[in-house]
């Protein structure tokens, strides 16, 4: 049986797979099974920063795989706490406390969590607890029962009904709508920076001022979904400051990028005080409130650290803030009707497509049809919404690299001129 048949037979069909088989990855660039070679600007959808293979973090992998993978949180473990020094230091810059799981939807569950038992200790006039979250229309936040409940979108909601309560989906860039929505039972405001999956969405700088000041004035929580954009990725160590630095989270969650391809989430809370008697946010999350029987383990603690180190040592978030607009200002210029417009900040670019310049074709959008088409042309990508193509280039990808990407995009692009 090959690869394709055992999927058929043994694996949940819960994705749409191309077809091919992936074996190696070496850089910027991925082989499949027969041997052809593409140049990889999905980069495990934002997870592979270093881009694959990369010796520091395969020493890394090798070393600490020799003294100890894993030993449960039962016990001190000295890479998580080095990992989340370097977090609370050098990422957020801000007072506060890390919690580690093994995923972005697992992490934006507990910053959920966080929001109710804040919800608890201070709680709405009446003495009721608060627990509604505010979130967004074409936000993602994961697909555990409470991610999926705070994503503001039906297709990833569909038929896993009911959903867990207290969160409402308003329009992302709309102050407006924030503060009529804004009730007795609400508790916290939860947003990606840019919004990834539902087509690369950017935050406006005021929009980001405007929710951190409606936190402020109504007691409400900021929780900001980093999964996608954090560590680099948008020309900042963390999105939140590419879009505006004075705004204060309370709570970030990360994923994707943290551990260079192992699996690890992770998320921030402020010290800040609560109340009268200085306790800190971060302290509400007390002994037995939460946990992960893999989360922040030694092994990929320290890979974590690993990568995160490079990233600042090689000063990836500065390249990102500059190759970025330089890309999306040279798909901006070659003027074809097929491109709406360049979206995005830093290395997290989206392609608007005008979908009257592409077939139809049964069950599938602009954004993989043209996917497909690059891919064929030996380049990933991978579509953010029905019509946005989104490039999540490595962090260190060169710039040779980047210059065979963007003719790839051309001439595929080119053809769609319908
Ligand atoms: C990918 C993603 C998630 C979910 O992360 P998983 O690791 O797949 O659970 C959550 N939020 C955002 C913004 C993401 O891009």
């Amino acid at each position: 049986m090959n690869t394709e048949e055992k999927f058929k037979r043994y694996v949940l069909p819960s994705y749409g797979r191309f077809p091919i088989s992936i074996v190696r990855g070496q850089g910027s660039r991925l082989w499949d099974s027969e041997g052809k070679c593409y140049l990889d600007f999905c980069a495990g959808i934002a997870v592979c920063a270093l881009g694959h293979c990369h010796p520091v973090v395969t020493e890394a992998i090798r070393k600490q795989s020799e003294v100890l993978l894993h030993c449960s949180n039962l016990y001190r473990i000295p890479q998580q706490a080095d990992l989340a020094e370097f977090i609370v230091n050098k990422c957020m810059q801000l007072p506060g406390k890390v919690f580690f799981g093994n995923s972005g939807a697992e992490a934006n569950d507990g910053m959920i969590k966080m929001a109710r038992r804040f919800g608890h200790r201070r709680p709405a006039a009446d003495g009721s607890p608060r627990y509604e979250v505010l979130t967004f229309l074409k936000s993602f936040h994961g697909r555990t029962l409470g991610s999926m409940s705070a994503t503001g979108q039906a297709k990833i909601q569909k038929e896993f009904d009911p959903m867990l309560p207290g969160f409402r989906y308003l329009e992302f860039n709309n102050l407006e709508a924030i503060s009529h929505a804004i009730r007795k039972e609400t508790v916290a405001i939860m947003l990606e920076p840019i919004q990834g999956e539902g087509g690369v969405n950017v935050c406006d700088p005021d929009f980001l001022m405007g929710v951190y000041q409606l936190c402020q004035k109504h007691d409400l929580l900021l929780l900001i979904d980093e999964v996608q954009c954090g560590f680099g990725r948008c020309g900042e160590l963390m999105a939140w400051r590419a879009i505006n630095p004075d705004v204060r989270p309370d709570g970030i969650s990360w994923a994707k990028a943290l551990a260079g391809g192992l699996p690890m989430g992770a998320f921030w809370t402020s010290d800040r005080s609560i109340n009268d008697e200085g306790t800190p946010l971060s302290s509400i999350m007390d002994a037995g409130s939460h946990g992960s029987t893999f989360g922040g383990n030694p092994f990929c603690s320290t890979v974590a650290l690993t990568v995160l180190r490079e990233i600042v040592a090689q000063h990836l978030p500065e390249r990102a803030k500059k190759i970025g607009p330089q890309i999306r200002a040279t798909i901006e210029s070659w003027g074809l009707p097929v491109i709406s417009k360049c979206r995005g900040l830093g290395l997290l670019i989206g392609i608007g497509l005008n979908a009257q310049c592409l077939p139809t074709e049964e069950g599938k959008t602009p954004a993989s049809i043209v996917v497909e088409a690059l891919r064929k042309e030996g380049l990933l990508s991978v579509p953010a919404g029905p019509e946005t193509v989104r490039l999540l280039p490595p962090l260190n990808v060169s710039d040779d690299e980047i210059e065979q990407a963007l003719s790839i995009i051309k001439k595929t692009l080119k053809q769609f001129n319908a």
